[in-house]
């Protein structure tokens, strides 16, 4: 499958990862949008939240856990930080494989255009 961030979890396309188990990685976005800009995603390929299956609820919560413990280690904890999941078109989902953003390190705005 020609997927971008299934190659970044099988290690052919390079990227800064931050963390990495069996399931899941986190990596800084290549074009960050604030001073600490990451990403989380599942090593398994889900095209978008919106294709999640109820089986799939505990990796989410396992997905958004690791977000929030990685937004502390970046120094996010205090200030806090913002966490994003574009859906599919609408949503403004441009690559298609379940992510999740974190956003901080700056105040942001809300809501988004
Ligand atoms: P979205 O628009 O929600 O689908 O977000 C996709 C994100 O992936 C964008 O913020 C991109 O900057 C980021 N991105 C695309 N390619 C890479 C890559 N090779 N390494 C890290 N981040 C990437
Ligand atoms: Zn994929």
């Amino acid at each position: 499958m020609d997927c971008i961030f299934c190659k970044i979890a099988a290690g052919e396309i390079p990227a800064k990862k931050i963390f990495e188990d069996n399931e899941m990685l986190v990596f800084h976005d290549i074009e960050p949008k604030a001073p600490v800009h990451f990403l989380v995603i599942p090593k398994r390929h889900i095209s978008s939240m919106m294709e999640c299956t109820a089986e799939d609820s505990e990796l989410l919560g396992r997905l958004l856990f690791r977000a929030q413990e990685t937004a502390w280690e970046l120094g996010c904890g205090d200030n806090g930080a913002r966490f994003v999941i574009n859906c599919k078109s609408d949503g403004g989902q441009t690559v298609e494989h379940l992510h999740i953003h974190a956003l901080g390190g700056r105040k942001l705005e809300w809501p988004p255009g």
